[in-house]
């Protein structure tokens, strides 16, 4: 299955997440993950791993025109002490990120965040002059809310090709889902299996998920362990299955080769309408993969 990012290029649907995987364990899983099936690999600047995942990448003997590899961009953060990055820098960060890869080019590129405040709309046109140089296929944005993709088409600049979001059925975004819909901005989302009792439980795998969403997935009669026995299949599978009927990309993470290829075993079973609904109906709104809070929100 894949998603027409643009006429000419289609994303394999079903990524693999690669956040709080160091190098090595970013080598072995992807190698694992190419292994189970994927070909479409999501890694970032910041989750400093590129150089595992182009290790892995380079390793196999698939065809580089069959592999779909998306790359972030750290915009900077002048909250954080960061220094936002310019036109130049943002230049000589895909080319550091490329080499860490061993790629000549990467299939999509995002700004990770709209942190750049001031300078969101120059790295916005070094991302437009990279995908012209061919450094990049297809480019996007990733935890951009509506005003800072208006703000770009008031600059007159293309819109993204893409905006990767956390959601699942506890953070479903409606107002920015339909508005991307309405622009014909693909949407990739991030943190799919947020409402498992297993999300990032390893030490420092720090998140804002609350006390009471650990009680709540954690239930026996939770809706998600419901739907998982009435279709035999894991929870995993049902946030990741909700994700791919909406239409949605999605990258589940995992460093556990069965949960690896469980994740990406999604095509044998679908939720019905009635079903549908009923996740519909569980929204909560707030996003938690960030431990800092909503990205939308800031920048
Ligand atoms: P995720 O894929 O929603 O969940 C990963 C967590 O769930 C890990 O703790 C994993 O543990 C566990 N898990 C995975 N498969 C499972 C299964 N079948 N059954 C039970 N537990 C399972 O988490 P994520 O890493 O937050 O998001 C996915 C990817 O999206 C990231 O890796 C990254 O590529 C991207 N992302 C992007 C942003 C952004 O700002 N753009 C933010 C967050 C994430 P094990 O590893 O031990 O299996």
């Amino acid at each position: 299955m894949k998603i027409q990012l643009t006429q000419d290029i289609a994303m394999p649907t079903v990524g693999f997440g690669t956040y709080l995987m160091d190098d090595k364990q970013a080598e072995v899983s992807v190698t694992h993950a190419l292994k189970a099936g994927y070909r479409h690999i999501d890694t970032a600047e910041g989750y400093q791993n590129e150089a595992g995942v182009g290790r892995a990448i380079r390793a196999t003997d698939i065809s580089r025109d069959e592999l779909f590899v998306t790359t972030k961009l750290w915009p900077g953060n002048p909250a954080w002490g960061h220094p936002v990055k310019d036109r130049a820098t943002t230049f000589a960060a895909l080319d550091q990120s490329l080499e860490n890869l061993g790629l000549d080019y990467v299939d999509l590129y995002l700004i990770h965040a709209p942190f750049a405040g001031s300078k969101r709309l120059e790295q916005w046109e070094a991302l437009i002059a990279l995908r012209e140089q061919g450094k990049a296929r297809a480019i996007g944005v990733s935890n951009f809310a509506q005003a800072h993709i208006e703000e770009i088409r008031a600059a007159g600049l293309s819109l993204p090709d893409a905006n990767q979001i956390e959601l699942h059925p506890w953070c479903q975004k409606p107002d920015l889902t339909s508005y991307l819909a309405k622009e014909d901005i693909s949407i990739i989302a991030y943190s799919s299996l947020v409402p498992l009792a297993e999300w990032r439980t390893a030490e420092g795998h720090d998140s804002a998920k609350s006390d009471k969403m650990r009680q709540d997935g954690a239930k026996p009669d939770s809706p998600i362990k419901g739907l998982a026995s009435k279709y035999g299949v894991a929870e995993a599978q049902i946030l990741l299955r909700w994700g791919l009927q909406k239409g949605y990309g999605i990258l589940p993470k995992s460093t556990n080769p069965d949960r690896i290829r469980q994740n990406i075993d999604l095509f044998s079973f679908e939720l019905d309408a009635g079903d549908m609904k009923l996740l519909a109906a569980m929204n909560r709104g707030g996003s938690v993969a960030w431990a800092s809070g909503d990205p939308t929100q800031q920048g």
